[in-house]
């Protein structure tokens, strides 16, 4: 539980490394990484397991069997002038093709224990938790999605918290 400047990008690398073996190789990981960004002043091991909750769910939202699949992670550095969060801040965007919610599912999911999923698959708290998580660094988490095209989870993080 310790604030501390940490690369954002590597962090997400990281999580990555450890989701290697949920998925085959029907699904093609992009990263579009903003090289403006750097270190973040963050709870390091806390992103990470907002980043580990979500693209877990991305991979589980695949068909396994279907082809051409793609999760996207985009970063982009927003200044002042662009951010919701009124300060200097990171985006990021991770961005599924999968089977995508319906807007009454849509509108549960960072609730705790809400879940789809079979018993014993899902929880239903890692998006309670992630969502605490952000809220944790003053940042914002929203999602978009399109039944049958996809979902997008938007993370907004402050990237030096003395100007908060
Ligand atoms: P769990 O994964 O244990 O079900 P989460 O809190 O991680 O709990 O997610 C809650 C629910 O949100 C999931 O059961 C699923 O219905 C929905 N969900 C989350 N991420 C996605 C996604 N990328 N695509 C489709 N549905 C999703
Ligand atoms: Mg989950």
């Amino acid at each position: 539980v310790e604030l501390r400047w940490a690369d954002l990008h590597e962090n997400i690398v990281a999580t990555l490394v450890i989701l290697r073996p949920q998925y085959k190789d029907n699904i093609e990981i992009i990263r579009n990484f903003d090289k403006n960004i750097s270190q973040i002043e963050c709870f390091p091991g806390k992103l990470n397991q907002v980043f580990t909750n979500i693209i877990a769910n991305a991979i589980q939202a695949i068909d396994e069997k279907s082809k051409n699949n793609k999760i996207i992670i985009s970063t982009q550095k927003l200044s002042k002038e662009e951010s919701p969060l009124n300060i200097q801040t990171v985006k990021i965007s991770i961005q599924d093709s999968g089977k995508g919610m319906k807007e009454e599912i849509r509108q549960k999911i960072f609730e705790p224990f809400f879940t789809t999923k079979e018993v014993g698959k899902g929880t239903g708290l890692g998006l309670s938790i992630s969502f605490g998580l952000i809220e944790k660094h003053q940042g914002k988490m929203e999602v978009e999605s399109i039944i049958g095209e996809g979902t997008t989870f938007l993370i907004y993080l402050p990237i030096d918290r003395n100007e908060i």
